[in-house]
């Protein structure tokens, strides 16, 4: 591995890492050198078996991100998991997401607020909480939030997600803005059609499944190992001059 890329010695913080893309991305880091600390509500045991071939610590903070109540006690609990292996806090990747599927006429308050406050809002309040710790020592870091593509298309049916990975682009953009002075890259993957619980109900319907892949110039859903690499990049010193990037990791689609 170039040494640009290489992440030995790192610490990275995974939201939602025991499934789909946050447990790809945790296995990818985790094989280029980056030491876990994987943040969710489910048992992180699978991925935890996954990371073991690449030796490198893995840790767990059990934490439900649909309020900002956990936040002060990850960042601590992170923070003291990297220190016991002789590391600090380098790398955070806001993963961790959710989605209601229903028209735009009948969406409900309670479908708003819960895409909004997990996708969003905490993801807003975890990022300035460990960005105090990578500011504190000056060494910086670097923050990856995973957008989407209705970061920048409308899609139909989901109006909160359109509406919070929207935001989501333009809080990366505001961020890299106030911190790229600072040592800290902040930007962001917007993952195509992946294979993971989020797009499951697509994949049932065979007429959206047919349509979603013929619009996809690699002919195929997104494997979520296939997105692992994009996370090691923004991770790694090869990013160092990248900030405020929304990069999309599709198949094509958005080129079409
Ligand atoms: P997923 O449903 O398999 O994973 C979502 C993860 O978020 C899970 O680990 C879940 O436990 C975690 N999570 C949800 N609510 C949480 C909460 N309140 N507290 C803590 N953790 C919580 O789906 P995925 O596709 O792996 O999604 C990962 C991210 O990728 C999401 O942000 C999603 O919006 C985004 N994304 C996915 C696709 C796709 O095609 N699968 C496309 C674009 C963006």
């Amino acid at each position: 591995m170039p040494a640009g890329f290489d992440l030995t010695g790192r610490t990275a913080i995974v939201t939602g890492a025991n499934t789909g893309l946050g447990q790809a991305i945790a296995v990818a880091l985790a094989q280029a050198g980056a030491g876990i600390v994987a943040v969710g509500r489910s048992s992180m045991d699978e991925t935890r078996a996954l990371v073991a071939p690449s030796g490198r610590p893995f840790h767990e903070v059990a934490a439900d991100l649909s309020t900002l109540e956990p936040i002060a006690r990850i960042v601590r609990e992170a923070e003291a998991a990297a220190k016991a292996d002789g590391s600090r806090l380098d790398i955070l990747v806001n993963n961790a997401g959710i989605i209601r599927r229903a028209d735009a006429i009948d969406f409900t308050e309670a479908d708003w607020d819960a895409v909004m406050d997990v996708n969003l809002k905490s993801t807003f309040f975890l990022t300035q909480a460990v960005a105090r710790t990578m500011l504190a020592d000056g060494k910086g870091g670097k923050v990856i939030n995973i957008a989407s593509l209705l970061s920048f298309q409308g899609g139909i049916r989901i109006p909160s997600y359109t509406a919070s990975k929207s935001g989501l682009a333009g809080l990366t953009r505001l961020l890299a803005c106030e911190w790229a002075g600072k040592l800290i890259n902040v930007n962001a993957i917007a993952p195509g059609y992946f294979v993971t619980n989020n797009t499951e109900a697509l994949r049932a319907d065979p007429e959206r499944n047919a349509a979603i892949l013929s619009r996809i110039p690699a002919g195929h859903w997104g494997k979520p190992e296939e997105l692992g690499g994009a996370a090691v990049f923004l991770a790694s010193d090869a990013a160092a001059y990248i900030h405020g990037v929304v990069l999309p990791v599709d198949g094509g689609w958005l080129a079409r």
